[in-house]
């Protein structure tokens, strides 16, 4: 657990594994997963492919990027998937890493609340995953139906009470957007705190995908599509009421209890290494970035000799989209960027004159060594964003 960043913590490595499996769609979702029976699916093709990438990506690590800092197996419904599953992938990774290494990672399992038990998670917490995401999404009967969503509110509650019962970290996700009123969200929300304590919890707003239910219905969603009012119709109260439950507001959708910070997701943020694994899963190591391919065939019929895919994107980064990237992640965190780690990253770079261009734009703001969007400024502010990327592109150009 952490709650700060440290330079330390940027070193090593992080690993995901998609898990491209639910029961049923979700009316909202574009995520890249497929609905299937449990009962009767046979998940090995798929977990066999993901096991060789893994051999595959962890044989080819250097040394210095051994120190394992967090692994994240995600979906999709990883939960939906027998744990027996996991269990091969922690042998493997136990080949790779010294058990002090795994034992100490932050190690996150998402899992939806209809496919967890009491017996699941304590398996997959004796296999190793310290850490639980749950996608609980919202606590009201009608909204639930209406993302198409497995579980119902009671199902909620018990998973959540079971997840508190095995895992010393739990993160639940919501998310907001169905609701015309920010109290509607607020009040069952504060209940569920105030019974679960979560250390964590992501809040996400709803989007509209064309190619979802929703986005096929039509319909009018006030709150989703105003991008700019929607942060503070709904999103400020909610700042408020889980600031003054004892929530850290330390990343745009993400608060967490003192210490509770998401380790793996910190990584994202400040432009880490981390290999991505599995159907479309993407991954960033020192100044590559790929993303695997999304279709099936060629990923579960790749064979030992060629264990990782072909990628359907494939980037070696110049010093400037490395940048870009930072700032673009980084403006996402309430910290902003560590300008001491940016330099010693980029020792061409004459980090004076780059930061004159952000001195007098607001809402950048400069200060103990960091570059951040100003006060409030960091939620789902798109145009500050837009003017950072073009402020870092005339600055390389002119
Ligand atoms: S459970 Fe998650 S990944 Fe699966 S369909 Fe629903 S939103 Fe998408």
């Amino acid at each position: 657990m952490a709650d700060q960043i440290t330079e330390d913590l940027l070193e090593g490595i992080s690993l995901y594994f998609h898990v491209p499996f639910c029961q049923k769609k979700c009316h909202y979702c574009d995520f890249l997963s497929f609905p299937v029976d449990p009962k009767i699916y046979d998940f090995y093709p798929y977990f066999d492919a993901l096991y060789r990438e893994c051999e595959a990506r962890l044989a080819k690590l250097q040394n210095g990027s051994k120190m394992l800092h967090s692994l994240y197996v995600g979906g999709g419904t990883p939960s939906l998937v027998p744990v027996e599953y996991y269990s091969k992938l922690w042998t493997l990774l136990h080949r790779y890493f010294s058990s002090e290494a795994c034992v100490s990672a932050e190690n996150t399992f998402e899992a939806n609340p209809e496919s967890v038990t009491i017996e699941s998670l304590k398996a997959l917490r004796s296999m190793g995953f310290n850490r639980i995401s749950l996608g609980i999404q919202s606590l009201n009967p009608q909204v639930l139906e209406r993302m198409g969503r497995v579980h119902t509110v009671k199902t909620a509650f018990q998973a959540a009470g079971f997840a508190k019962t095995v895992f010393e970290n739990v993160n639940c996700d919501f998310i907001v957007g169905y609701e015309a009123n920010p109290y509607d969200i607020l009040d069952p929300l504060l209940r569920f705190i105030r019974i679960f304590q979560p250390e964590h919890l992501s809040v996400y707003p709803l989007e509209i995908h064309p190619d979802t239910v929703l986005g096929k219905e039509g319909g009018d969603w006030p709150n989703v599509t105003a991008k700019d009012s929607y942060p503070g119709s709904v999103f400020l109260p909610l700042q408020d009421l889980l600031r003054s439950e004892g929530y850290r507001h330390y990343e745009v959708s993400s608060y967490a209890r003192p210490g509770c910070f998401s380790i793996h997701n910190l990584r994202y943020w400040n432009n880490a290494d981390y290999l991505g694994m599995g159907l479309s899963a993407g991954g960033h190591i020192k100044t590559t970035r790929y993303v695997n391919t999304s279709e099936w065939e060629k990923y579960v019929c790749a064979n030992d000799d060629c264990a990782i895919p072909e990628p359907s994107y494939y980037s070696e980064n110049d010093t400037i989209d490395e940048i870009r990237e930072t700032l673009f992640m980084g403006f996402r965190t309430a910290e902003g960027i560590d300008l001491n780690r940016l330099a010693r990253s980029h020792p061409m770079l004459d980090i004076r004159s780059f930061l004159n261009q952000f001195c007098h734009e607001e809402p950048f703001v400069i200060q103990n060594n960091r570059l951040r969007l100003e006060g409030e400024s960091f939620f789902y502010n798109y145009e500050a964003l837009e003017k950072a990327m073009d402020i870092c592109d005339r600055y390389f150009t002119e």
